[in-house]
């Protein structure tokens, strides 16, 4: 596969860049249930509108030395570097995959995954904007060349959605008999909301990803989301600190994972499979 040239990955992380600086807004505004479309963006300490020269993706962080031109109230260091974490994204699948639809489909969905687990980290919520809207793209882009197909990616979002929703129902039944203890989650629920294992949100969010990865990329995505949360989640247990679970977090990183090395993780298993069988 010939690399790309500079100038046009060069567009391409510009064009990723200012995709984050959208996601930023999305991020902000998705779970206060906000339009990202109107109003312009505001400094959320003095509400004045932020001029397009200080809204340049990274480059106005730097210039305004992280803060805001009014004000001079500090600005999250999120912000820039989540734009450069989508220019990155775009760049890299390009240089990954080549200039074509699968770098299209890898990084949309690496985007999402990423805005999912900044939601979920931060309000144990995933907009269905990014799961539900995310399925549609997903379906639509397997129609695409190289893409899985309408039938492929609507099996990976089926067997996505049954796939979580198996756990969540084996979970919550462990739960309702005081086999595993959820109290810890009494701090983010809802007056008179039902403790559970996994919510919806994390159902939806299953299912986008099966639209993009297909079944197989659903049970890696699963295997190494799992495996990533039991690493982080270890240690904390051990240190005996107790906190709810953003499972989104861990899904967007088995999905990136499943994406990129994917046919390799499956060929490779397959291998191992076909080689113990004399
Ligand atoms: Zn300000």
């Amino acid at each position: 596969m010939p690399v790309p040239e500079p100038v046009v990955l060069a567009f391409v992380a510009i064009f990723g860049a200012m995709l984050g600086s959208f996601l930023n807004v999305c991020v902000y505004r998705l779970p206060r249930n906000e339009s990202v479309v109107a109003p312009r963006s505001r400094c959320p300490a003095c509400g004045k509108p932020i001029a397009w020269y200080d809204n340049v993706p990274v480059l106005s962080y730097l210039a305004l030395l992280g803060r805001c031109r009014h004000c001079r109230a500090r600005i999250s260091v999120e912000y820039p570097l989540v734009e450069l974490a989508v220019g990155l994204i775009w760049a890299g699948a390009v240089l990954w995959f080549g200039l074509g639809f699968a770098a299209l489909r890898a990084a949309l969905l690496a985007t999402l995954a990423l805005g999912i687990a900044l939601t979920d980290a931060r309000h144990f919520t995933i907009p269905d904007e990014f799961s539900l809207g995310g399925l549609v793209a997903g379906l639509a882009l397997s129609l695409t060349p190289g893409g899985l197909g309408l039938i492929g990616a609507g099996l990976g979002a089926a067997a996505g959605f049954a796939l979580l929703g198996a756990v969540k129902a084996t979970g919550d039944w462990a739960l309702a008999r005081g086999l595993i203890r959820g109290e810890e989650l009494d701090q983010v629920l809802e007056e008179g909301e039902k403790p559970t294992t996994l919510g919806l949100g994390d159902l939806k969010m299953m299912a986008m990803i099966g639209s993009f990865v297909g079944w197989r990329g659903v049970l890696l995505t699963a295997f190494m989301g799992s495996l990533a949360g039991v690493m982080v989640f270890l240690p904390l247990l051990l240190l005996k600190r107790r906190s709810p679970v953003p499972f989104g977090v861990f899904l967007a990183i088995g999905a990136v994972a499943a994406m990129v090395a994917g046919d390799w993780l499956i060929a490779w298993y397959a291998s191992l499979i076909t080689a113990s069988v004399p």
